[in-house]
């Protein structure tokens, strides 16, 4: 097949480094360009093991470290800064596909000039579609980009579906597809069985432990809070042209079935296998083809339970939220997406307590006036906001 050129943004992250080990077994995939924010060691060295031309850091400082270490082992790769040289990566003409994997609302300038660069784009990085929704659709239809979902969910959920390369999913309605519901499956996280009145003890340890799943800190505490399944509940809704009442969330402990789409017929179609994001991942790189991905194929004799309930929004107030703001529109989303990484943040540095998120989340949306945006400027103005208001809310907490 032809030679494929990767840019990713995020190589050092949980996803980054997943997609660097399926194109290590895939050597029709070269690596182009990779972007990390301060880990320069492990950049140092994927540079090594996987020669890009260009590696991205956050500052100056960062960058000149990682050129002498570089220069030290006789690396080759050139070093940029700075959040016009994720733009310019994500858009050269040399790259045929971009992996957006950085975390939270820094990934959207970088994923939209992709976009507009009419690349093919395999989208980790949530938090972009959350805040920039229509926008974002829209200009991938514009520009002919191609969407491929890497979340586990949306990528079962386009599995299920019948696409292929001429029917990218923004473009017809679920209806058109006989499809009668998406049936979004979620583990529950940690706190599934937690007594209810011991949650605002949690600690970031337990928190960031999830059952089934490694992951980023920032995605493992909202698996926790079920803020993941609010924000790909969104996602969902962007990324398969679809309504907010076409899509269920349901509980399946075992992360098992990483998602389902029920027919008109009455036929219900799951994508399952062990959960591991290297699987999504070898699936959007080499779609419509298969590659290894170096997971262990699921083993059904030895899997003793297969379950679901329903999510309880006392235990999940945050899931309940995002779905609300679905409802409200884009800039509800862009204020719970925003509010949500500071008061994660916060948490993270035990700054609020784990039942604080919700309390930062909630009172952010109010306090907000809710002007729909038209353009991304307007987005990043609410983004802004929302994080001014969560930052004042935290503050009037300590004091
Ligand atoms: P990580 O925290 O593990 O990695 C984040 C990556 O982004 C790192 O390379 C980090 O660099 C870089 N980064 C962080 N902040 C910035 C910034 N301000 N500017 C530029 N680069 C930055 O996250 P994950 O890999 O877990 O998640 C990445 C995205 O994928 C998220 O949006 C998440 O929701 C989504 N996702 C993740 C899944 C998973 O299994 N991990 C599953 C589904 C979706 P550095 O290392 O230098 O800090
Ligand atoms: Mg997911």
């Amino acid at each position: 097949g032809q030679q494929q050129r990767i840019c990713i943004l995020g190589s050092t992250g949980s996803i980054g480094v997943s997609t660097l080990d399926v194109i290590s077994r895939n050597p029709d995939v070269s690596v182009y360009a990779l972007t990390a924010h301060h880990n320069h060691q492990l950049m140092l060295t994927q540079c090594l093991a996987f020669s890009p031309r260009y590696a991205v850091m956050a500052d100056e400082a960062t960058a000149a470290e990682l050129t002498r270490n570089l220069k030290l082992h006789g690396g080759t790769t050139e070093v940029l800064f700075g959040p016009q040289a994720l733009c310019d990566v994500a858009s050269s003409t040399d790259v045929t596909v971009v992996m957006a994997a950085i975390v939270g609302a820094a990934g959207l300038a970088p994923t939209l000039a992709a976009v507009e660069a009419s690349k093919k784009i395999l989208l980790a990085n949530k938090e972009a579609l959350v805040m920039s929704g229509q926008l974002f659709i829209e200009k991938v239809k514009q520009h002919k980009a191609v969407l491929l979902p890497i979340d586990s969910e949306h990528n079962a959920i386009f599995q299920a579906l019948p696409f292929n390369e001429q029917t990218p999913c923004y473009e017809q309605t679920l209806s058109q597809l006989g499809v009668s519901k998406i049936l979004l499956t979620g583990s529950g996280g940690p706190f599934l069985e937690r007594a209810l009145s011991t949650l605002p003890d949690v600690t970031v340890q337990e928190a960031v432990a999830h059952p089934n799943w490694s992951m980023g800190q920032k995605i493992s505490v909202d698996s926790a809070t079920m803020m993941n399944k609010g924000l790909e509940f969104i996602e969902a809704k962007w990324m398969f042209n679809c309504q907010a009442s076409d899509i269920e969330v349901i509980i399946h402990p075992q992360s098992i079935i990483h998602s389902m789409v029920q027919y008109r017929d009455g036929s219900v179609i799951a994508q399952m296998g062990n959960p591991d994001m290297r699987t999504p991942i070898a699936h959007a790189l080499a779609f419509p083809k298969r590659i290894d991905a170096g997971v262990e194929p699921l083993d059904f004799s030895s899997l003793a339970q297969f379950s679901f309930c329903k999510p309880d929004y006392a235990r999940y107030p945050n899931l309940q939220l995002a779905i609300s703001a679905c409802d409200i529109g884009q800039a509800a989303t862009t204020i719970v997406n925003a509010a949500n990484e500071i008061a994660v943040a916060a948490f993270l540095t035990g700054t609020i307590r784990f039942t604080d998120i919700y309390r930062i989340n909630y009172e952010t949306l109010n306090q907000i006036k809710l002007d729909e945006p038209t353009s991304l400027e307007q987005i990043i103005a609410i983004d802004a906001e929302a994080r001014r208001v969560a930052e004042q809310l935290i503050k009037q907490g300590a004091n």
